[in-house]
């Protein structure tokens, strides 16, 4: 097993609500302004007396700043971030003493970038949830490629450009770990009464607390609704249904990161469906089940989880009539209404619908893979997926290939 450590930075995007957008603002403002007066300090320390200011001498400093009226502001913000911009001028200055740079210069309000490093003194990182000092949720980040599975971030940098756009670096150790081959498979389904249903037989059914959460949720939304307009009541009543809301995505993700952690420890090749969720969602039936369940999130977590590992992702086609074919026999049943639940076939095998299916997407997954090189779909790398096109899925199976699964 691979056991190399790198130390490697992965930036996102995030969307900060008014309260952390405001808090980090606050904090850049701050982070320019210990700098400038620590550049400025030594720059006359330098110019009038030659004396040399080290980093200890400025953090003495910074402390003493916080104790005067004008910069008690400095206080409200985290002073870690303060730190840093100490410990980024000491580098600036050790670069030009090694003719690596030019005099460090001040930063500007508009023209430098607006930026605060936050060691991990001042974030907490649980669960992929990134939540930074002086803030009481977390950041709601956009996962656009998978942090390393158990990644141990060290540093967070969080940034905001010159659109407006609002960004986190977080540096962590890269571990690949390979984990140890094992020779099992699975199939899965979304289900329709469950969350999702494995060829195992298993039904995995949404956490317990989805239902009650659902019922705070809708009876906070009323309360808003009523508040009147601009008044401080419905402020507050607007930050409960956030509050709520942010809780139920975070319990969310945290049962589908135990789920999908399972499933890829579990097994060496993992087939799912190359399901559409917009279109899904046009159907009224499916949709609640669908987005409840968050199978995009879910299907974004075994594709960055596999890639992790080294298991292998398959995904075969969404038009793969898994539904309605008997995975005893082959027979593809004319039609399978959303209501039914469990059939029999002419063969005499009775079918849950759900665990059916996801016999049926295994076996079309494995044969693909059985297929040999021409055919065989890649890896899915970070944030990539493998797929399996439609000319692939075995001839008998072709027939009912342009149906929608159903
Ligand atoms: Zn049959």
């Amino acid at each position: 097993m691979a056991t190399t450590h790198v130390k490697r930075a992965f930036k996102y995007r995030f969307h900060p609500t008014d309260a952390q957008a405001a808090e980090l603002s606050r904090t850049f403002g701050c982070v320019r302004k210990v700098y400038n007066m620590a550049l400025q300090a030594r720059t006359e320390a330098w110019t009038l007396r030659q004396e040399r200011v080290d980093y200890n001498r400025t953090s003495a400093m910074l402390t003493a700043w916080k104790k005067t009226e004008e910069l008690a502001y400095l206080c409200e913000v985290s002073s870690v971030p303060l730190q840093q911009a100490l410990r980024h001028l000491q580098g600036a200055f050790s670069n030009f003493w090694q003719k690596r740079a030019k005099y460090p210069t001040f930063k500007s309000r508009k023209k430098s970038r607006k930026s605060a490093e936050y060691t991990s003194s001042a974030f907490r990182f649980r669960n992929g949830r990134l939540t930074l000092a002086k803030m009481d949720q977390p950041l709601d980040i956009v996962w656009s490629r998978p942090l390393p599975e158990g990644a141990a971030p060290s540093t967070v940098t969080v940034s905001q450009d010159g659109a407006g756009r609002w960004f986190v670096s977080i540096l962590c150790d890269d571990r690949p770990t390979m984990a140890k081959p094992v020779n099992a498979a699975v199939g899965i389904d979304v289900g329709i009464t469950s969350l999702v249903a494995l060829s195992t037989g298993e039904k995995i059914t949404n956490p317990r607390h989805e239902r009650r959460d659902r019922g705070r949720l809708a009876t906070a939304q009323r309360v808003l609704a009523r508040k009147a307009k601009g008044s401080a009541n419905r402020g507050k009543a607007r930050t409960k249904v956030a509050r709520i809301q942010a809780g139920i995505a975070d319990r969310r993700r945290d049962f589908l990161h135990k789920l999908t952690t399972r499933l890829v420890r579990e097994n060496q090749t993992i087939v799912i469906e190359d399901l559409m969720v917009r279109n899904m969602l046009k159907n009224r039936k499916l949709a609640r089940a669908i987005s409840d369940a968050g199978w995009s999130e879910l299907r974004v977590m075994l594709e960055y989880k596999c890639a992790w590992y080294g298991r292998e992702l398959i995904t075969v086609d969404r038009w793969f009539p898994s539904s309605k074919l008997c995975s005893a026999c082959g027979t593809i049943a004319a039609s399978m209404p959303l209501n039914v639940r469990t059939w029999t076939c002419g063969c005499g095998t009775t079918h849950d619908r759900d665990v059916n299916a996801a016999k049926n997407i295994l076996a079309a997954g494995l044969a693909v893979s059985a297929c040999g090189d021409g055919v065989r779909p890649q890896r899915s790398a970070p944030g990539g997926r493998s797929s399996v096109k439609q000319e692939v899925v075995p001839p008998q199976r072709r027939r009912a290939a342009a149906q929608p699964r159903g």
